[in-house]
């Protein structure tokens, strides 16, 4: 495994332990070899990553679209900065050149972003790890949520192999160097 994608939030107002935790996943990532593959600007945990992971001697792939290409928006630290036309183009890039996700705690862009990989991913389309780093119990709710859609059977209870928890990034790292890819049932229920 060689690159991650790192979803996140773009928010510069969230408490500090999601900076805290977002430069330490930088750290760990750089340490392991891993570049970053992410969205491609300064704000937020975004930026936090990727400072951090250029910080530790780690490298960047950004990838903008061109709506979002401002000064003070991009980041000008990036070892290679794909700029697409749209956001469709760009989650479809950085899906191919990673090699597994990690979604850190963010609004709708981020759950998007999980969402569809975690979608992709019961559908076949690919066997990369998915991780939730589930700073401050971000995701508690989000999970609760799951365990309703095995419930009353909205997804079989088998998918919760799709995705991963961590609390720690040291967890998330180990997760993604030990991964072995499941084997997934088809998702019909008939
Ligand atoms: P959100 O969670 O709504 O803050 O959205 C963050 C996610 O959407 C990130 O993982 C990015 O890929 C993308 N995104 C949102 N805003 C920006 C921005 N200003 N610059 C780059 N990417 C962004």
């Amino acid at each position: 495994m060689k690159a991650i994608a790192v979803y996140c939030s773009s928010s510069d107002v969230i408490h500090q332990d999601y900076f805290n935790s977002a430069n330490q996943l930088g750290q760990l990532m750089a340490n392991s070899g891993y570049e970053l593959v992410y969205g491609g600007g300064v704000v937020g945990l975004m930026g936090e990553v990727a400072r951090s992971v250029k910080a530790n001697g780690g490298k960047t792939f950004g990838v903008i679209p061109e709506a979002l290409n401002l000064e003070n928006v991009v980041h000008d630290i990036d070892d290679e900065l794909v700029i697409t036309k749209g956001m469709r183009e760009r989650k479809a890039l950085m899906d191919e050149r990673a090699d597994g996700f990690v979604g850190l705690p963010g609004g709708f862009g981020t759950f998007e972003e999980m969402f569809e990989v975690l979608t992709l991913k019961q559908l076949g389309y690919h066997n990369k790890p998915i991780v939730f780093l589930n700073i401050r119990g971000y995701y508690d709710k989000l999970l609760d949520m799951f365990e309703h859609i095995y419930a009353e059977q909205f997804a079989k209870e088998q998918y919760r192999v799709l995705y991963h928890v961590s609390e720690t990034a040291a967890d998330t790292i180990e997760y993604l160097k030990s991964y072995q890819a499941p084997d997934l049932p088809d998702k019909w229920f008939m």
